[in-house]
């Protein structure tokens, strides 16, 4: 330690070696990933959308890694004094991520009334992470393809979200009720963010790849 010179009457600054242009959190997640060869740049593209706040992104990236606390991954990582290791949803399954958010019907129904609200026919695949991938390239455009990926990643999201409220809060499955959250949530990341974007919640519900051409 006496051979460590602290230089005085120096700001202290923060340094982000791994980019000469600075630290984004973007970067750190490619600089972090890049010891992981299970997610290629098409879920990357995906996961770090313009709308989608930081908090989704990450549990989307947790979800596509199998890194969320499933029953099934805490059975794995030696928990196993779970009284019930079946979904919360539909009790039919043991609960893992590909159940929780492709294979369960409850949450199939949901996936459904989202798909159905852009007019999109869809048959979802027995796997989380293809699941996302299929879902996100639904639309042609650009711009509608913006706005629809907040959109699956805000089911997903809210997918989890209502997994630990019927858990953790005795919460029920209802997804009438997440389908309108899913709305009001990309509404607001969308209208937040996006400063073209005149369309009011009632056309966001009616007409939503009409408004996604605003942005
Ligand atoms: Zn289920």
């Amino acid at each position: 330690m006496r051979n460590v010179h602290i230089p005085t009457g120096q700001l202290d600054h923060f340094i982000w070696r791994h980019c000469a242009s600075g630290y984004t959190t973007k970067k750190a997640y490619i600089f972090l990933d890049d010891s992981n060869p299970c997610l290629d740049d098409s879920y990357c593209k995906l996961i770090w959308n313009l709308y989608v706040p930081p908090k989704v992104s990450v549990l989307i990236w947790r979800l596509l890694l199998n890194r969320l606390p499933s029953k099934e991954n805490l059975i794995l990582r030696g928990i196993d004094d779970l009284s019930n290791t079946n979904c919360v949803f539909c009790g039919a399954q043991m609960e893992d991520v590909n159940h929780l958010f492709a294979k369960c019907k409850k949450v199939q129904l949901l996936w459904s009334k989202i798909c159905l609200w852009w007019g999109f026919s869809f048959v979802p695949p027995n796997n989380a992470s293809l699941l996302i991938l299929q879902l996100c390239s639904l639309p042609d455009s650009k711009k509608a393809r913006n706005c629809w990926i907040p959109i699956v990643l805000a089911t997903a999201w809210l997918i989890w979200y209502s997994r630990n409220g019927v858990i953790f809060k005795s919460m029920t499955w209802d997804e009438n009720n997440l389908a309108d959250l899913v709305q009001s949530k990309t509404f607001e990341w969308i209208k937040g963010i996006s400063t073209s974007a005149a369309f009011s919640f009632g056309d966001w519900c009616q007409f939503p790849m009409l408004c996604s051409k605003e942005t």
